[in-house]
């Protein structure tokens, strides 16, 4: 389990309170050798506060990003089977004596309707979400429900990759996850700060901090190898946040030699029925928020970053320059919600910043020069873990993903979306491709054909 050390994060943000302009300047370049930086560093980068510095922290990491990354954004939907749950987190709709939601769990024939629903919009890869306290089954109901998503097909459309994003688990029962066949198993620390922790979470299982944190040990002693982290942002200082975040991410890679795959970075919006969630007690305002991304960006460069869509479209936009590397689109946050086609406030976990259908998401991605990607064959080739950081170090795993992303996004445009939409996104993929080099040129060119062909699922 990992040990944060609070009295470690104290003493190396006051040490780099007074950074000065060549020290910035200096982790700076050393960030763009892309080895990532350590807890020094990012204490040094979250210092920064004067414009002409931030500009010079935001081109760095805008030049990290197109380098490991280039112009792909992974597109997700997050899919919510349930909302009961017996924790007591006082930012979260979803708290059990919260009488201000009307309680939902999904039986299998929903789940699949809601599926249906996912897959008729163009999605591939789904998110599953859900509140600490699962129908009658107990935890086999998330293993039902994973069964019934990837059973779910329509027309030549199914998910193809389900992440999950459920309470911490046995190693047992993650071992039995893993069996399900699932991508990436998520759960966010909500705020390293012991006694924060304790303040916000004041009943049920999650109320204790250690079987929270000891989370992704267990899960990858049950050999799940990608897992991603993630804090609540605007509960605690921000700064100590992301070195504390830094702490776990090094005990993952010194105990299991692979750190998390992704980095989930939520600020706390507001509830129904929750007074924190309106008012946070360690506001984020959209700087320090931009300036969290770039930092990650740079102190993890090979991790993925991930934005919700609860932050609006602008916000969005400009993260994905800075380091974002996943987005999800279109989503709901009350079970039910896709198949009913509506956001019922009243069943929702929190209120969201951006509301916009997938096709427009996909619409606006595709004119910022960004290639929309639904890849899934990293975790299908059984690229994860170690191996996927062998390949994503030296730079080989571009000549992956830009392909994939190329042939996934065409799948999409080909069966799913509007004249507008795919006008611009074909344009958008003759563009790309000449200005690939000349093997991944080939390769997308030979699986761009397989899909006009009518060819599914083709990937490298
Ligand atoms: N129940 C599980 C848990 O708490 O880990 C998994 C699902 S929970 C619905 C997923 C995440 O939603 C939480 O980890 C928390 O970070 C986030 N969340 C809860 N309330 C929120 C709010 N008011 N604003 C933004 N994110 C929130
Ligand atoms: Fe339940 Fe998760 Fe919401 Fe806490 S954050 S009340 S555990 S659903």
């Amino acid at each position: 389990m990992p040990a944060i050390d609070e009295t470690a994060i104290g003493q190396v943000l006051a040490a780099s309170k007074a950074a000065s302009a060549s020290q910035v300047r200096e982790v700076l370049a050393k960030a763009q050798a892309l080895r990532g930086l350590d807890a020094e560093d990012v204490a040094v980068l979250a210092s920064v506060s004067d414009p002409a510095l931030l500009a010079e922290l935001f081109d760095a990491a805008r030049t990290v990003k197109e380098a490991i990354y280039g112009r792909r954004l992974v597109l997700f939907a997050p899919l919510y089977v349930s909302n009961l749950c017996g924790n007591e987190c006082l930012y979260c709709a979803f708290r059990a004596t919260n009488r201000a939601i009307v309680r939902r769990s999904l039986n299998q024939d929903e789940v699949a309707r809601e599926v249906r629903a996912l897959v008729e919009q163009g999605h591939k890869r789904v998110l599953l979400v859900a509140g600490e306290a699962y129908p009658r089954e107990g935890f086999d109901y998330v293993l039902r429900c994973i069964e019934t998503i990837y059973a779910t097909r329509v027309g030549h459309g199914e998910i193809r990759r389900v992440n999950v994003n459920v309470a911490p688990l046995t190693v047992e029962q993650f071992a039995r996850l893993k069996a399900a066949g699932i991508g990436t198993y998520q759960l966010f620390q909500e705020t390293y700060h012991r006694a924060t922790y304790e303040a916000v979470h004041v009943a049920g299982p999650k109320s204790d901090f250690d079987w929270r944190i000891g989370a992704m040990d267990r899960a990858m002693e049950a050999g799940i190898d990608d897992v991603g982290i993630g804090v609540l942002f605007s509960l605690f200082d921000w700064r100590f946040e992301i070195l504390a975040l830094m702490q776990h991410i090094r005990h993952l890679e010194q105990r299991f030699g692979v750190g998390p795959h992704t980095i989930s970075m939520p600020r706390l919006e507001p509830a129904a029925g929750s007074d924190l969630a309106s008012q946070p007690p360690h506001p984020v305002d959209d700087v320090a928020f931009r300036k969290i991304v770039a930092i990650l960006r740079l102190a993890v460069p090979y991790t993925g970053i991930i934005m919700s869509t609860r932050e609006t479209p602008k916000m969005r936009q400009e993260t994905f320059a800075l380091g974002v590397s996943q987005i999800s689109a279109g989503s709901r946050t009350n079970p039910g919600g896709y198949a009913e086609g509506k956001d019922v406030e009243n069943e929702a976990q929190f209120s969201l910043g951006d509301h916009r259908p997938l096709d427009e998401v996909i619409a606006d991605v595709a004119s910022m020069g960004y290639i929309p990607s639904f890849c899934t064959a990293c975790y299908r080739l059984g690229r994860t873990g170690q191996d996927f950081m062998d390949l994503a170090k030296p730079g080989l795993i571009k000549e992956h993903c830009d392909p994939n992303a190329l042939s996934t996004f065409l799948e999409y445009l080909m069966d799913y979306a509007s004249p507008r939409t795919k006008a611009a996104g074909l344009t958008l993929i003759e563009h790309v491709i000449e200005g690939m080099q000349p093997e991944p040129r080939r390769r997308s060119e030979t699986m761009l054909e397989a899909v006009r062909s009518g060819r599914r699922d083709v990937f490298c």
